[in-house]
């Protein structure tokens, strides 16, 4: 068995862990491959296997595995101290860095994860609005608070007619109350945004918005939907908050930036903690005034215990200041080649395949036709079981392809390793067995 190590550490933690792991979204197929370590754009698995990582963390580690820069910052760091209750100086050096780039951050706050940053972005929605409701897109992931997850999992038996979208709660025995505070709007439809916006604005503080939502197919934004979005919250007194956690990675300045909008708020993470944790909420500095707390009682207190601690700020500096904007050029161009490529080998074996994304994100779809949104984007059972042959014929071949098929590159990746992308899945398109050819 290739993977008898893993074997027996999934063993152990089936002992301790209701399904064996930790993370809902740890892979498995059939067991989870227990990591040994990581090597740049390489990981190791304690089988001694080796895998191109086109996961990356859930696309964290911009910079591939043991970025020496940051990880030489950390290590002269860790002898002083970890976390103190006190700020310190690597606060400031991350926000201003933040400040400087992302144009809709005047001022910003810090947090563990990406699920807090779009949790308090919400929260600072409604301190600031004194209104309770969220809408979001259908399909998208915002993490785990119970208004930013309503209607992230729908399916065809549960997500309503297309003019009615409905809040599918994330778990039984989520309060009804959730629903009645969140409004769905279809990614792509902005006659029903505007709609569906209006007919809840005297409910809503916020509209909460990924412009390229990973989940929700990694499909490019129409820009009738991103002004009808904005301009009907405008109308309304209703903020934008845009949340960048994944997408900040798409340029130098950011995905709202990219995609021509201007948030009164973002919620970022992942790549800004440079291999820890994080999460950071940023807007204007009318906005972001409900978490001044210097005159009594800010309108909203943020606190957390390891919210802004050192080892997350200068990793997370020291990783942003590589980024300059010749990297993400760099990480642009390779995106395009690797989304080129894959388009080209569809055409030549003229299967049913569509390529999305952006920058360094791509996505590979078991459609004839690019779509438009998650219920397009939604597979239908053959094409999934398809997808999973595909992310087995990777894994096989040592490439680690995230199942959905959404990767994302590194800087620590080469042109070798486009080709070597390319050339796997050319094979896996040649080589397909009986379910994936029904997607023909
Ligand atoms: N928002 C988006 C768009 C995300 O992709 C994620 C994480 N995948 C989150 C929020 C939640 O971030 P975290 O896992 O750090 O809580």
């Amino acid at each position: 068995m290739p993977y008898a190590q893993s074997a027996q550490l999934f063993a152990r933690g089936c002992g301790v862990f209701p399904d064996g792991t930790t993370r809902a979204t740890v892979e498995r197929d059939p067991i989870p491959r227990y990591i040994l370590k990581g090597e740049g754009a390489y990981l190791i698995d304690v089988d001694g296997q080796r895998f191109l990582d086109l996961n990356n963390n859930f696309t964290t580690l911009i910079h591939g595995h043991g970025f020496s820069p940051a990880l030489d910052a950390v290590a002269r760091l860790l002898r002083d101290g970890t976390c103190f209750s006190n700020p310190t100086v690597h606060e400031i050096d991350l926000a201003e860095l933040l400040v400087d780039r992302i144009p809709a951050v005047e001022q910003i706050r810090f947090v563990n994860t990406g699920t807090e940053a779009v949790m308090f972005a919400i929260k600072a929605a409604r301190a600031f609005t004194g209104r309770p409701g969220v809408a979001r897109v259908e399909g998208a992931y915002h993490g785990s608070y119970d208004w930013a997850e309503a209607g992230q999992g729908g399916t065809p038996s549960t997500w309503g007619s297309p003019d009615a979208p409905v809040a599918v709660p994330a778990y039984a025995g989520t309060p009804a109350s959730v629903a009645d505070d969140v409004v769905i709007l279809r990614f792509n439809d902005a006659e029903g945004a505007r709609r569906r916006i209006a007919a809840a604005a005297d409910r809503l503080a916020c509209i909460l918005l990924d412009p390229m939502p990973s989940r929700g197919g990694l499909i490019p934004p129409d820009p009738d939907f991103i002004a009808a979005v904005v301009e009907t919250a405008r109308n309304y007194g209703i903020l934008v908050v845009c949340d960048e956690v994944l997408n900040l990675r798409q340029s130098y300045r950011g995905a709202s930036a990219r995609y021509g909008i201007e948030p009164d708020l973002i919620a970022a993470g992942k790549i800004i903690g440079g291999g820890f944790p994080i999460g950071a909420i940023g807007g204007s500095r009318r906005v972001m005034s409900v978490f001044d707390g210097s005159a009594g009682r800010a309108k909203l207190a943020q606190g957390g215990t390891f919210s802004a601690n050192p080892v997350s700020m200068v990793a997370g500096r020291v990783s942003m200041e590589a980024l300059t904007e010749l990297a993400f050029d760099r990480l642009e161009e390779l995106g395009d080649r690797l989304r080129a490529a894959l388009t080209a080998a569809i055409d030549r074996h003229r299967t049913h395949h569509v390529i999305s994304g952006a920058a360094s994100l791509f996505r590979i779809h078991p459609k004839r036709t690019l779509p438009h949104d998650y219920r397009e984007v939604y597979p239908l059972p053959h094409e999934t079981a398809s997808m999973k042959e595909m992310t087995r014929f990777f894994r096989n071949e040592g490439v680690i392809l995230p199942d959905g098929a959404a990767g994302c590159l590194s800087t620590a990746m080469s042109d070798a390793d486009i080709d070597k992308i390319t050339d796997v899945f050319e094979r896996f398109l040649v080589t397909t067995p009986v379910s994936a050819g029904e997607a023909r």
